[in-house]
């Protein structure tokens, strides 16, 4: 769920295409206009990732690929084409690595009325995004679409829950800071596939607020003489800021990602950055001295502040700390759960399951209208989490345990323990056997699945139907515009 770390496909192909300022030009207002403009701009074949340039072809695309990558044969051959639209005529570039056989775009011949200029200047270099190219109905009908092409043996989904203001959404920002070629001090976005840093003044889907501080503390090494951590050589203090902001609450907090646990001149610098934004909440210095991709090291010191803030989700308060999972996108992360609480069809009575409950949001919420919660999840720190925000919101009829879903489940079914309605929402590779033969079991009179890979829970799904249950409801619901990502929730009846 963490969308960051999805950081798009399109990036791989596009790295000798930095030319940001005459993109800034070109691409600084979002519009409809199906004009040469959109020629302009192209990727460039990045050769290691891409193996040998083959030929230059022209292609027709029939279709896009559930990434939202626009599908064209080729010599017999299907190639999937990113920033291409379907009906688009376009010149691309072939490349052959191995056995893989690559399409890239070059150029737009006929531009599909759905194309419009990404508002974003850094679209065609990082990889955070996949379908700015995409009008907003053209990305809502992309993701209905997704989803209903895998629904189709289960029914037909209601129309996706789109977000008015498209941008601005994330409430969690991660920024990495780096050197230039010309030692110039730079903080950005990883590319694609890669731990080159690009450059970025502000992302259109982070909180702008993040991105303000994030350039504050950009300068401030300047002036401190701080050092971001260069991972080839090992040397520098800095590597990440992590902004996380409670969209509800206003509360902020920073996270300082030093590859160090020695903070040269700390009081100084945090003074600077308190004087610089009197909004930040709490400020934290991280230590990582992990050499995988992992943003958080272990090593936690509060600078100034409680160490977490709060926000506030469907009328519940969460405690929300610098490693705890959290919906990135609470304004349609509110949707999607009352949605889910609506096809629990609660009285008061039933018994829920929240399994695969992270830090217990939707149990929580669902307990308001629910007799008893039963919340499972893997991680003990969330676990953790849940049991504090149950405390915290005077929760009385919830519980929380750690462990498998799948081994809980089935021990429940063992104990002959009953339940009335089983939710779920698991991580992107989907539920298991172990957990959906004893949801058969359970027989619960409904299942709300919630699911951030609707392909995971197609085959579910399929499980269930032929296990006792009946798709009553799907909906789909677009938490991470612009990117190629979409939620899918569904409602389940006993047969
Ligand atoms: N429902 C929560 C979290 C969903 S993310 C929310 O909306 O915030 C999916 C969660 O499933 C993660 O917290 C992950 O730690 C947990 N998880 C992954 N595998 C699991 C397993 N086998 N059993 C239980 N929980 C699991």
């Amino acid at each position: 769920m963490n969308n960051q770390k999805n950081k798009g496909y399109k990036n791989s192909v596009n790295k000798h295409n930095r030319s940001g300022k005459q993109n800034k030009k070109q691409h600084n207002k979002r519009g409809n206009q199906a004009d040469a403009k959109h020629n302009r701009k192209h990727k460039k074949v990045n050769a290691p990732q891409r193996g040998q340039k083959i030929a230059t072809a022209k292609v027709t695309c029939s279709g896009l690929t559930s990434e939202g990558k626009g599908i064209a044969q080729w010599d017999g051959k299907r190639l999937e084409v990113a920033d291409l639209l379907p009906g688009e005529t376009a010149e691309i570039i072939v490349s052959k690595k191995g056995q893989y056989v690559n399409g890239d775009l070059k150029k737009v011949i006929t531009p599909s009325k759905d194309r419009v200029t990404p508002p974003c200047p850094y679209y065609y270099e990082c990889g955070g995004c996949q379908i700015q190219h995409m009008s907003d109905q053209a990305q809502a009908r992309f993701k209905e679409e997704t989803v209903a092409s895998l629904m189709k043996p289960f029914g037909k989904p209601e129309p996706i829950f789109t977000m008015d203001h498209p941008y601005d959404y994330r409430n969690k920002n991660n920024l990495t800071y780096g050197m230039n070629k010309d030692r110039q001090i730079i903080g950005g976005l990883y590319a694609q596939n890669s731990h080159e840093i690009i450059p970025i003044d502000k992302c259109l889907i982070h909180d702008p607020k993040a991105d303000e501080i994030a350039k504050t503390i950009q300068g401030l090494m300047k002036s401190f003489k701080m050092q971001p951590y260069n991972e080839d050589t090992g040397r520098g203090f800095l590597r990440h800021v992590l902004i996380k902001v409670g969209k509800f609450s206003g509360e902020i907090m920073v996270v300082l990602v030093a590859a160090s646990s020695v903070f040269k001149g700390k009081n100084n610098f945090v003074k600077a950055l308190r004087k610089a934004h009197p909004e930040i909440s709490t400020l934290l210095h991280n230590v990582n001295t992990r050499s995988d991709s992992m943003v958080l090291g272990n090593e936690e010191k509060v600078l100034f502040g409680k160490g977490t803030i709060t926000d506030t989700l469907c009328g519940m308060e969460f405690e929300i700390s610098a490693k705890s999972f959290y919906q990135i996108n609470p304004v349609q992360t509110e949707k999607l759960y009352s949605k889910a609480i609506e096809m629990a069809d609660l009285t008061g009575e039933e018994t829920v399951i929240d399994a695969y409950c992270g830090t217990g949001t939707i149990g929580l919420v669902a307990s308001q209208k629910a007799g008893k919660v039963i919340g499972v999840e893997l991680n003990n720190d969330a676990v953790k989490d849940a049991i504090r925000n149950s405390k915290r919101n005077g929760v009385k009829n919830a519980r929380f345990y750690q462990g498998d879903a799948g081994e809980f489940m089935v021990q429940m079914a063992g104990r002959g323990e009953k339940a009335d309605v089983v939710i779920l929402d698991p991580p992107r590779s989907g539920s298991d056997e172990a957990f959906l033969s004893s949801v058969a079991k359970l027989k619960p009179k409904r299942v709300v699945y919630v699911s951030c890979n609707p392909e995971t829970q197609a085959r579910d799904l399929k499980y269930l139907d032929k296990n006792g249950y009946k798709v009553e409801e799907i909906q789909p619901v677009d938490m991470f515009p612009q990117t190629n990502h979409v939620e899918s929730v569904v409602k389940l009846v006993r047969k």
